[in-house]
């Protein structure tokens, strides 16, 4: 696609850039990771240390959710029953999100616990479940089938739900603001799990489990979540193959999967660039953004270890490729840090950056971080905010500030810092 017929009249070769006055260093100190004695994992080679392979530990039982709707047909029909059988355990699971056998009346009676044995192993336990935002935030805490624990986040927006999910246990990315990516990465989290944790987030909101609930009537379809984003724990592109199983799952329609839209799903990364490329070609209209933080290799090297093998550029020559290939608008998630990396400078290099490749094809989403008291991972003041945002609009970038709600807006992986309400829930769930 030529870039050029998306400028709404302007040229792509000339971004109206924001000329910034020097300032002197000591008006905007630059604040790094290590500033607050954190250190980077390195090998012997110097680089860091990163994780992408899952260590090679046990996965759960196969899940009626980890099937093709003919691999379940062929497992009814092994366990000597007619391959019907496989749509109606599947209509129980993904429309009426039960795996309770007492429940499915339209299996022979006799059967129905070895079917749920056969399909439903059990996935996700809830551990702790926190309500914020007058009921329109519901933060859970899962226990999977070995121990590990997994959070998802259901929000309720002006029409629509969003479901946050995690796609690893742990992660491996070490982002140094980050308490998942400091843990390390325990596995990957298998298809089921993580379709899983859209399927419970629909059975709390049938049960009323999330606030302000629209009244129903005139024919209207049941609520459930219609938008999922890929910001949980985990890099969702290290997990690639479950990740888009479960992405197939939930736009199939039903009784093979949850029948979505797929422009309701947004996947997100902090720059595989390999994996970004490979996504394009996967040609499901889904959405797809990049967690950047940093405009300058410098920073950036510091703030997403794994810049170290995939730079900027050659991240946003992915990011764009996907663009091109899908025709897909991309996001640019940007968490705002108090003198870290919300320098004017660094908007007008990022619009620089982007508008070097077109216009048209990206959206930032600025986040100001959660304030964490006497830590250097805080928010950008209103100020800071505003001139990053005016000046990546001025020149030609759509920029948007992202609200700051629940998990969501903690930095766009989710997990950007472990905020004094974040240390609070962990001990709460310790404790629980
Ligand atoms: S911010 Fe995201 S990619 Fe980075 S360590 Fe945390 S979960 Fe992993």
């Amino acid at each position: 696609m030529d870039p050029n017929k998306l400028n709404h009249g302007e040229a792509a070769d000339a971004p109206k850039l924001i000329k910034t006055r020097p300032r002197p260093a000591a008006a905007r100190p630059q604040v790094r990771p290590k500033a607050e004695g954190w250190t980077q994992l390195s090998g012997p080679d110097g680089r860091p240390t990163l994780q992408f392979a899952s260590p090679r530990v046990k996965q759960p039982q196969t899940h009626l959710a980890d099937m093709t709707l003919a691999e379940r047909e062929a497992k009814v029909v092994e366990l000597g029953l007619p391959a019907f059988r496989a749509k109606q355990l599947s209509k129980h699971y993904f429309e009426h999100y039960t795996s309770d056998p007492e429940l499915m009346t339209d299996l022979p009676k006799d059967r129905r616990s070895e079917l749920a044995e056969a399909f439903f192993p059990p996935l996700l336990t809830e551990v702790k479940r926190l309500v914020t935002d007058d009921g329109a935030t519901v933060k859970f805490l899962w226990r999977l089938f070995d121990g590990a624990l997994v959070e998802s986040v259901l929000m309720r927006y002006p029409g629509r739900i969003t479901l946050c999910v995690s796609s690893q246990c742990g992660c491996g990315m070490n982002c140094p603001f980050c308490a998942t990516g400091q843990a390390g990465l325990t596995r990957n989290m298998s298809t089921a799990e993580i379709l899983d944790q859209v399927v419970q987030a629909n059975r709390v909101i049938a049960e009323g489990g999330l606030g302000r609930k629209r009244e129903a009537g005139n024919g209207a379809e049941p609520e459930r979540v219609n938008n999922i984003v890929f910001m949980g724990m985990g890099e969702p592109l290290a997990n690639y193959k479950r990740v888009m199983n479960a992405v197939h799952r939930m736009i199939a329609p039903s009784p093979e999967g949850l029948g979505m839209s797929a422009r309701g799903i947004t996947v997100s990364t902090v720059g595989l660039a390999p994996a970004i490329r490979k996504l394009a070609d996967e040609d499901i209209p889904i959405t797809f953004a990049l967690s950047l933080h940093a405009p300058d290799d410098e920073l950036r090297d510091d703030l997403i270890p794994v810049n170290s093998r995939w730079k900027v550029e050659e991240v946003l020559d992915a990011a764009y490729g996907y663009y091109e290939k899908t025709g897909r608008r991309v996001s640019i998630e940007y968490a705002l840090i108090k003198d870290m990396n919300d320098h004017p400078w660094r908007a007008d290099l990022l619009a620089e950056k982007l508008n070097a490749r077109g216009r048209g094809w990206v959206h930032v989403n600025p986040i100001p971080l959660n304030p964490t008291p006497g830590s250097i991972w805080t928010a950008s003041t209103r100020e800071v905010t505003r001139e990053f945002v005016d000046r990546l609009n001025a020149a030609g970038v759509p920029t948007t500030l992202r609200d700051t709600r629940g998990k969501e807006i903690d930095g766009a992986c989710g997990q950007l810092v472990a905020t004094e309400q974040d240390k609070r829930d962990a001990a709460a769930y310790a404790a629980g």
